[in-house]
């Protein structure tokens, strides 16, 4: 039996400046699936997240995650989660090994970095300071960093923008990669194609409420069923197959 790991029941957010960000968001998340949120800038997805992580106060409705009521019991729910953050800061004159000792010790787990970083591409840089990675590299060992205790269910917030096609494409095995170990990942992104292919179920949000929450295969398929009609373009390949082919899927930094 599938099991339900986050659950929120008609979720608001009101900001104090008044902006009613999140507006009756009800939604089930089952264990180790890919689950994206998607929607236009503004519709209200970090400002879920962030309640599910406990980051922001809710403002009415529940979250319960892994049985616990987020709103009752914020430590517990933090030790469950890992969050990948949008932009990761971490001193620049510590070694990788030691920050991911420091997280572990945060969680009061023991680190074990260097699988740590072999499992996030890194395995050479232990040693290495932070100031010394390139971006793609320090956005991998932020995930490693969130990882570190084991989280049951993991956040990322556009975990791709920016990427070059080579980190976007080795970051896709990295979440199907956390999600054999058996966590359950939670990601939002605007890139569709991303959605379509490691997402098990999508909810579209947009101002503030979800409007639509199935696989992308279903909501592909009702759309069409509705009658929706584009002009046939049969592309063998396009213009990332010709990037990819020409420089490789060699990861570069
Ligand atoms: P998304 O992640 O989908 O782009 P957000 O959750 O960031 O959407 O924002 C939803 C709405 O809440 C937007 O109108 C945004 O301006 C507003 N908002 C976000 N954060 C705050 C805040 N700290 N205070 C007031 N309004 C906010």
């Amino acid at each position: 039996m599938a099991q339900t790991v986050l659950s929120l029941t008609d979720v608001t957010k009101r900001y104090e400046n008044g902006t009613e960000a999140v507006r009756g968001v009800s939604l089930d998340v089952i264990e180790g699936e890919i689950f994206g949120i998607l929607g236009p800038n503004g519709a209200g997805k970090t400002t879920t997240l962030e309640m599910i992580e406990t980051l922001q106060t809710i403002t009415s409705g529940t979250i319960t995650l892994l049985g616990i009521n987020v709103a009752d019991d914020p430590l517990a729910v933090k030790k469950l989660i890992g969050v990948q953050p949008q932009t990761p800061g971490f001193q620049d004159k510590t070694r990788l090994s030691e920050v991911l000792e420091l997280f572990a010790a945060a969680y009061g787990v023991k680190a074990d970095p260097m699988k740590s970083l072999s499992e996030v591409g890194l395995a050479d840089k232990a040693r290495c300071f932070v100031e010394e990675l390139s971006g793609g590299q320090r956005q991998r060992f932020s995930i490693a960093v969130a990882l570190v205790h084991q989280p049951r269910i993991f956040f990322m917030d556009e975990p791709t923008t920016g990427l070059d096609p080579q980190a976007r494409r080795n970051l896709w095995e990295l979440m199907r990669e956390v999600r054999r170990r058996g966590a359950t990942v939670i990601l939002t992104t605007h890139y569709m194609d991303e959605a379509r292919l490691l997402c098990d179920r999508v909810a579209i949000m947009d101002t503030g409420k979800i409007i639509a929450l199935d696989a992308p295969a279903n909501l592909i398929a009702a759309l069409l069923m509705r009658g929706f009609k584009k002009e046939q373009q049969v592309e063998e390949a396009n213009l990332e197959d010709v990037f990819i082919d020409l420089t490789g899927k060699e990861l570069r930094d």
